[in-house]
């Protein structure tokens, strides 16, 4: 990808992001790593209206590059996933509502009643509290890093991982809209799970079509 193409994709996302309400001005932001450079959405800055010239650009250890505006405060939490997971090129953090919502209650996002989370996620779990900004943030994150590409941080909101900045998206997407529908489904009185032997089948599909087995976390 060339530096253009990276700053494009930033800007690209971040407006869907905006457009899907899953990010304000103030809240959430969006990151691509190419070779020795992070692309990241600036602090207190619309994501629907940025613009390839308000992308901040770090080197790997945080330093910033670009002049002009001041890369978001959570910088370092993508930092941090890069440093722990070398395969990923993009890290998405958001505060969508629904997902958030099971951030604060520290629920895990889980069926036993619906098929497609069972096969995409498995589950989004939760990791322990951290402090926005602060080192706190990082202590548990390793486990739930290495064990999942889509995670909530306790009282916060939502990351998601991957080597395609576009399946970064996508996944946040989904999640979103799962947490949503999960929502609704326990306001019209709760799921009516799935018998064992049908879950069991979701989660062999999952293995064939993912190559991925339950998350042990
Ligand atoms: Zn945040």
């Amino acid at each position: 990808m060339t530096e253009r193409e990276a700053l494009e994709t930033v800007v690209e996302i971040s407006h869907k992001m905006y457009e899907r309400h899953m990010v304000t001005t103030y809240e959430g932001n969006f990151s691509i790593k190419n070779h020795d450079r992070i692309y990241i959405t600036p602090t207190s800055f619309c994501k629907g209206n940025l613009t390839t010239d308000k992308i901040v650009i770090l080197d790997l250890e945080g330093a910033r590059i670009s002049t002009g505006l001041k890369q978001s405060s959570e910088y370092l939490l993508h930092l941090d996933l890069y440093r722990l997971r070398p395969d990923i090129t993009a890290v998405l953090h958001d505060h969508s509502p629904f997902a958030t919502a099971y951030a604060l209650c520290r629920k895990p996002i889980q069926t036993r009643s619906y098929f497609e989370p069972i096969i995409l996620f498995d589950k989004i779990p939760v990791c322990n509290y951290g402090i926005t900004g602060s080192e706190a943030i990082f202590k548990d994150i390793v486990n739930y890093a290495n064990a999942s590409d889509i995670f909530l941080l306790a009282n916060h909101g939502l990351v998601s991982i991957h080597a395609d900045p576009f399946k970064a998206f996508y996944q946040a997407e989904a999640a979103e809209a799962i947490a949503k529908t999960l929502t609704i489904a326990h306001l019209l009185g709760g799921e009516h799970p799935l018998n064992q032997s049908d879950i069991n089948e979701l989660y062999h599909l999952r293995s064939k079509l993912t190559g991925r087995s339950e998350i042990e976390i």
